[in-house]
């Protein structure tokens, strides 16, 4: 006989696994099924010759309530590493060829090479008053124009937006990208005081901040939450299809291991990326899949390049830096100088920087050789960071269309694609190309639809102790 899942949750990046794992804590029926051979989707580590290498995300900036919980939940086995706040606060922005330290604050804003005292003095009357937003579809660019001034925008916006989204200023919705933010722009004449205040009723409780990693590297935040989930979780099980049964349960057709499955659930969390998702719901709802398949992805390029100390003279003296949106012929987005942040991520003497390639800048660079790559990017390294020799480690990952465009429009999108998804029923929309892209936006997404599914269907299944519940997942060989 076929039993059914509570839940199946498809894809075991940190969208699905934090679905998967707070429903197993609730003592919950859940599976997990993971196309490839590694937990954690953009979340890898590696370590060769000493040095910690992150093939996608870097590190985590701890803002929701979701992801503190979670890092509390799992403190005993996973101690967090920090990232020195000063070191964190100290960011540049190349430009005009220059490097220029970017004000971390408005206290920084007196004496900065970045902006002429015009600028600075247009970016403090807006940070104290300005015109609050109207029209949700805004770009990041028009926000820093419309707040901060032009030069803010060319410069820092500008360079912030291919550093964290992949994409230029002027391609992207500030309300989808950065709601916190957008909560406030829409809300406070102004932004000085709203942020103040942010801070002043920030909980006590909040004692986990900033810029966080691990001993092990990132990577050990999706492993230790598959560890928990036990036999839930399924890997090398592409999901080939959805259909839904005519009982209202949902149908989930997958290769696991070759092998033809059929599985059941009363409710499925799809928590593949944007792509995969729209080629799975096209039998679903044209409606929905036409909606998410109308995002587009960013395709990155990483390079990990480690070092002899000696042989770069800059003194790597903070977070790293961006390239203003001016730069066109730079060859890189910006550099992460990751061993500053994260000393244990080189060995004793190296040291270990992460250049970005990719977004319209530089288009194709996920399909150059490695050593094109490297060529393309180490005569601006050389010059700029006072670099001799080659690198004594070159690791490289590509991430073709990984990183969903948040385009102006991309809010009223997923608003439309979950109100589908809700009058369908059983079927949770997760990813990054739903409510953020980040890590931080990801846990939120992944521990809202557990809540909303504990909350819809309370079969409680009695947990253990600990919370904790290793279900046997059901498979049925065709
Ligand atoms: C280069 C780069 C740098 C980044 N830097 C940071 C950073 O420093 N900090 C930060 O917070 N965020 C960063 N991000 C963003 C963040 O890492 C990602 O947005 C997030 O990890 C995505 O998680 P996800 O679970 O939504 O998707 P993914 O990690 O893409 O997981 C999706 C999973 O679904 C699986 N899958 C796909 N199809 C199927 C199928 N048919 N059946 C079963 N499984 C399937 C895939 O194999 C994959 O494991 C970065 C991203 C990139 C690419």
């Amino acid at each position: 006989m076929q039993q059914s899942n509570d839940t199946i949750v498809i894809g075991g990046g940190i969208s699905g696994l934090t679905a998967a794992w707070r429903l197993n804590r609730a003592g919950r029926r859940v599976l997990l099924l993971e196309a490839s051979l590694r937990i954690g989707g953009a979340i890898q580590t590696t370590r060769r010759d000493g040095f910690l290498l992150e093939h996608g995300p870097f590190n985590v900036l701890v803002r929701s309530a979701e992801f503190r919980r979670m890092l509390h939940d799992l403190r005993d086995t996973l101690p967090i590493v920090r990232a020195d706040r000063e070191v964190a606060r100290n960011r540049f922005v190349m430009s005009g060829g220059k490097l220029h330290r970017a004000p971390a604050g408005p206290g920084d804003l007196l004496f900065n090479s970045l902006l002429s005292p015009p600028a600075t003095l247009r970016m403090l009357r807006g940070l104290l008053i300005s015109r609050p937003r109207r029209d949700d579809r805004e770009t990041l660019d028009m926000v820093a124009r419309r707040r901060l001034g032009d030069r803010f925008a060319d410069t820092l916006a500008s360079a912030l937006s291919v550093g964290i989204f992949g994409a230029e200023s002027t391609d992207i919705e500030f309300s989808s990208c950065v709601p916190r933010i957008a909560r406030i722009d829409r809300n406070a004449r102004s932004p000085l005081l709203a942020m103040l205040r942010a801070k002043h009723d920030a909980h006590e409780s909040e004692k986990i901040r900033g810029l966080v990693s691990f001993e092990e590297g990132l990577a050990a935040l999706p492993r230790t939450l598959a560890d928990e989930l036990g036999d839930s979780v399924c890997m090398d099980s592409p999901v080939k299809s959805i259909t839904r049964q005519n009982d209202g349960s949902w149908g989930v057709q997958c290769a696991r291991r070759e092998e033809p499955t059929v599985l059941t659930a009363d409710n499925i969390v799809l928590a593949v990326g944007h792509e995969a998702a729209a080629k799975m719901l096209g039998p679903i709802d044209d409606e929905l899949s036409g909606i998410i398949g109308s995002v587009s992805g960013s395709s990155m390029l990483v390079l990990n390049l480690g070092f002899r100390r000696e042989q770069v003279r800059h003194p790597l003296n903070g977070y790293g830096l961006l390239a203003a949106g001016s730069e066109r012929t730079c060859p890189y987005l910006g550099v992460l100088w990751a061993s500053s942040v994260f000393p244990h991520h080189a060995p004793a003497g190296y040291c270990v920087m992460r250049v970005f390639r990719g977004g319209s800048r530089h288009p194709g660079c996920v399909e150059m050789s490695d050593a094109e790559n490297v060529d393309a990017v180490m005569d601006n390294l050389r010059e700029t960071l006072q670099i001799t020799g080659d690198p004594a480690l070159i690791h490289i990952c590509r991430w073709p269309n990984a990183i969903p465009l948040y385009a102006p429009g991309h809010g009223e999108k997923i608003r439309r694609a979950n109100e589908i998804a809700d009058r369908i029923g059983g079927l949770y929309l997760a990813g990054n190309y739903t409510d953020g892209i980040s890590i931080g936006s990801c846990v939120e997404r992944g521990d809202r639809i557990a809540h909303q599914i504990l909350a819809l269907s309370p079969r409680a299944i009695e947990s253990n102790q600990t919370g904790v519940r290793q279900s046997s997942p059901t498979m049925v060989a065709q």
